[in-house]
């Protein structure tokens, strides 16, 4: 019998390399449900493609070309979670953008879905209610992030409980040789140049400022359950080492492949089987350079902001997330500089984010959406009171 899969944000970067597995696997895979933001031609191709799939559009009620779409399309938000119930599918593959991806993750663990997580914010904003979730219906969450898809195989082959610290790798972003005093004069454009990863806008922009590594640390605490003490970022620029681990005995193991994000997607679909896959081989025969240092910290306080955030735990992440996203926009938008993105977040920190509340509880999302959304209206209020970029 085929793997039935859903694939939230299937028109976007992620939803495209899942798209591609799921062409290589047509006699293994069967599409259930393919969902879009906003991209109606992308979901269109996509319904002529795989005809047998439910479709779901979160985005533009009322668009051009949104009536060319075939009767029974799953609406918005609301329907998106209806759609992951109805569908029933065995395995969810999430490659929605941010917070927005909280949800549709829950819906599909309570639909009895395994998740092949590529939304780090699900796990950012929610570690402990996921978890308790993911138990409770006894499915599995996949990281399809290329460092925890590293560091999760890696912990298998060598057993969690032997690992003393975790070592995840950063490209380092266009800005790693800038000098410190020009940062303020960064654009939007030479942000979205990215070196060696090919992603969508607020992603790259993320890896510009190091908040994408930020949160790939809370997200590493979270998923492995890890102090944040024992997991250290290094920069690698030629993101061909997607992490290591570093076992008590000192030998420190690591995941090579080229920088695709088809081979996460891929391991997540087969697992646990490990099934050959057509992309490319790394080749050590024609000179492979691997460097790597120290981040600098004070040049990309986003970094140090997410250990302090997973430190502190409680709403801390998903404030952190929630605040970055407002200002990751703002900077796209080019209603704030480069600079002021760790300003903002780090504003919206300073206010107490601490919880008595449980957050394994299914209460706990309601209270989590809160903070999200207030982070965000304390972000938009410094952003305006601030007058950035004018
Ligand atoms: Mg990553």
């Amino acid at each position: 019998m085929k793997k039935r899969i859903a694939v939230l944000g299937a028109t976007g970067s992620i939803g495209k390399s899942t798209i591609d597995v799921l062409r290589e696997g047509r006699e293994y895979f069967e599409a259930v449900l393919l969902s879009s933001h906003r991209d109606v031609s992308g979901l269109l191709a996509l319904s002529r493609e795989f005809p047998g799939a439910a479709l779901a559009l979160t985005g533009l009620e009322s668009a051009p070309g949104v009536s060319a779409l075939p009767k029974g399309v799953y609406r918005g938000k609301a329907g998106l979670l209806r759609a992951v119930a109805g569908t029933a599918p065995d395995l969810t593959v999430n490659g929605i953008a941010g917070a927005a991806g909280l949800e549709p993750s829950l819906a599909a663990l309570e639909a009895g879905a395994d998740l092949a997580l590529a939304n780090k914010e699900t796990v950012v904003m929610a570690a402990p209610l996921v978890f308790a979730l993911a138990k409770k219906k006894g499915r599995r969450i996949l990281p399809v992030d290329s460092e925890h898809h590293a560091v999760s195989s890696l912990l298998e082959a060598r057993r969690r409980e032997n690992v003393e610290e975790i070592i995840l790798t950063a490209s380092g972003g266009p800005f790693r040789k800038r000098k410190r005093e020009d940062f303020a004069q960064i654009t939007v454009e030479e942000a979205l140049a990215h070196p060696t990863w090919n992603m969508g806008p607020k992603i790259t922009i993320d890896s510009a400022s190091l908040a994408n590594k930020g949160l790939e640390v809370i997200e590493a605490a979270g998923l492995f359950n890890m102090p944040p003490d024992r997991i250290t970022v290094v920069i690698h620029p030629q993101s061909i080492v997607h992490s290591m681990v570093r076992l008590k005995d000192g030998a420190v193991y690591a995941q090579l492949s080229r920088p695709d994000m088809r081979l996460p997607i891929h391991n997540a679909l087969y697992y646990p089987e490990c099934t050959p896959c057509s992309l490319g081989r790394l080749d050590f025969t024609g000179g492979l350079t691997l460097e790597f240092e120290a981040p600098d910290f004070e040049a990309f306080p986003m970094l140090p902001l997410a250990y302090e955030a997973v430190k502190q735990g409680g709403l801390y992440p998903a404030a952190y997330n929630a605040a970055n996203e407002e200002a990751a926009a703002a900077f796209l938008t080019k209603k704030a500089g480069f600079l002021d993105i760790p300003r903002i977040v780090e504003y919206v920190l300073d206010r107490d984010w601490h919880t008595t509340g449980n957050l394994e509880s299914p209460e706990a999302l309601r209270v989590i959406l809160e903070a999200d959304g207030m982070a965000r209206k304390i972000a938009h209020a410094y952003i305006s009171e601030n007058n950035l970029c004018s």
